[in-house]
């Protein structure tokens, strides 16, 4: 086998995949060096995403849902069940398989792509050469006209609340978990712990969740993120805002913790304690003396807009460079700079990127809030349709939440949409696609959307930007 190539990517994650699928598909010749192992020592290609995140995560969303909604909503439908019992182990095991499936998928999209799929730790030398160390240790060096760095990232750990892996543990370790812990605490009230939280509550965990902001959600809009707390407050999640943990040791088979909030210092026993307060790029070992690529004070790898480092022909993709941490994200910046070294056209629009919380109701927006809005000082118009006046919402059992559309009183462009609900992640794809082509409310006002669907709720909200909705009472 040649070692040498017109594009050796670094990492097999959402970010590096794609880039590598997409140099394949401009006919270079490509390949794709992975490090990751699964904690029984296999190899996986798939990175952060498919192998301890959003699929085994949402995997495990969908099947506690299923559990809460059979004990305490399928009465209402009129179906009677006997007792319904938990059975984890099922439970973890279809977790396993769904994440198998789709990490062995990526090993055939190599294939079907022409990419050379291989394991082991890259590193960039000097003149874009990358050398790659198998687990057996041995080593090989590739040389490369591109090299694409998608090295992802990686939990944060707390230096006073020491990972032990077992009590004290990343978001990782409590997807594996093989009994649901009586008392759970999560540090961090963002995206991973409490989708985390919802999982484990749902199957029976009494869960507290420290946050040491004061503000629940920051980055959503607020009218949405006060909805979600309510929500969240009647599942039975105990979120503690203004709550900084202190410390935290294993004693015996429990973890203690002191947090201090407004009140003074508290102490709280907890069976397993989840440290989800963030990622952080990771680069470790990634970089050889003098390849020229630098990383700014956070760890990130320094980019520019269409991802280039400051070394020519090296690129930097995904969680590892700025921008949100998600998986999409890197698919799309995998992709152009995939593209941009073929010589084709390549962009991606950092002012529409949606994200999701997938919790129930499920949370999803893309653009402004409108508190960024009105910090901009942009004049603008709001409207908001509630899916309880939804047809279809209310014939799922659904019917929370609302659809909410922020847009300039000028033009009517649309700067923001925020919806929380059944499905919301599904319904952004619209939102996403009306404001990659500009879309003002009267373009979505003016788009039919079947009857009944949830969608519905997108187009309502657009006409009660213009107090011309339907099913609701414009105010
Ligand atoms: C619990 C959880 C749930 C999440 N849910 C979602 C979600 O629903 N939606 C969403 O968009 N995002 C979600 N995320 C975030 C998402 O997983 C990341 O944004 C995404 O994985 C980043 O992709 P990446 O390719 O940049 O990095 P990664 O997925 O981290 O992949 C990087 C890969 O590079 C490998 N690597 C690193 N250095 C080297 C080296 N030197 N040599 C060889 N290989 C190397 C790593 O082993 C890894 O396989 C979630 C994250 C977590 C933890």
């Amino acid at each position: 086998m040649s070692d040498s190539f017109d594009v050796v990517v670094i990492g097999a994650g959402p970010a590096g995949y794609p880039a590598a699928i997409r140099a394949g598909q401009n006919k270079l010749s490509v390949a794709c060096v992975d490090e990751w192992k699964n904690f029984d020592g296999t190899y996986a290609f798939g990175g952060t995403c498919l192998n301890a995140g959003c699929i085994p995560s949402k995997a495990l969303l969908e099947s506690s849902e299923l559990f809460q909604r059979a004990k305490d909503e399928f009465a209402v439908h009129g179906i009677k069940l006997g007792d319904i019992k938990l059975d984890l182990a099922a439970m973890q095991k279809r977790r396993a398989a769904i994440v198998k499936t789709m990490t062995g998928g990526i090993t055939a999209l190599f294939k079907a792509n022409g990419v050379v799929g291989i394991q082991g730790h890259g590193q960039l030398l000097p003149g874009n050469k990358v050398v790659v160390t198998a687990a057996d240790g041995s080593q090989r060096t590739l040389q490369a006209k591109n090299v694409i760095l998608a090295s992802g990232s990686t939990p944060i750990r707390l230096k006073t609340v020491p990972h032990d892996g077992k009590f004290i543990v990343d978001s990782w370790n409590a997807l594996e978990f093989d009994a649901v812990p009586a008392r759970l605490g999560v540090i961090g009230a963002g995206v991973i712990g409490l989708e985390l939280g919802s999982v484990w509550r749902r199957l029976g965990s009494e869960v507290t969740v420290l946050e040491a902001l004061e503000n629940f959600l920051p980055m959503v809009d607020q009218t949405i993120a006060k909805e979600a707390q309510r929500h969240f407050k009647k599942q039975g999640l105990d979120i503690k805002l203004g709550a900084k943990v202190l410390r935290a040791e294993v004693k015996g088979a429990a973890v203690d913790l002191v947090y201090a909030d407004a009140q003074g210092e508290h102490q709280l026993q907890v069976d397993k304690l989840v440290v989800a307060v963030g990622r952080r790029p990771f680069t470790e070992g990634l970089l050889a003396e003098g390849t020229g690529v630098e990383l700014d004070a956070r760890g990130f790898i320094q980019v520019d807009d269409h991802c280039r480092t400051g070394t020519t022909g090296v690129w930097a993709v995904g969680d590892a460079v700025r921008g949100p941490m998600l998986a999409h994200k890197g698919k799309e910046e995998g992709v152009m700079v995939a593209d941009l070294i073929a010589g084709h056209f390549g962009e991606v629009n950092y002012k529409v990127i949606p994200s999701v919380i997938y919790t129930a109701p499920e949370i999803a927006w893309v653009g402004q809030t409108e508190e960024q809005v009105k910090a901009s000082g942009r004049a603008y118009k709001v409207g908001a349709f509630p899916f309880a006046a939804s047809g279809r919402a209310r014939a799922m059992e659904a019917g929370q939440g609302m659809a909410k559309i922020v847009a300039a009183k000028d033009d009517d462009e649309v700067l923001g949409i925020h919806v929380i609900g059944p499905m919301a992640g599904e319904l952004i794809g619209e939102a996403v696609l009306a404001m990659e082509y500009s879309a003002s409310t009267e373009d979505i006002q003016r788009t039919m959307h079947a009857h009944p669907t949830l969608s519905e709720a997108i187009h309502e909200a657009a006409l009660a930007v213009d107090k011309k909705a339907i099913d609701s009472i414009n105010r």
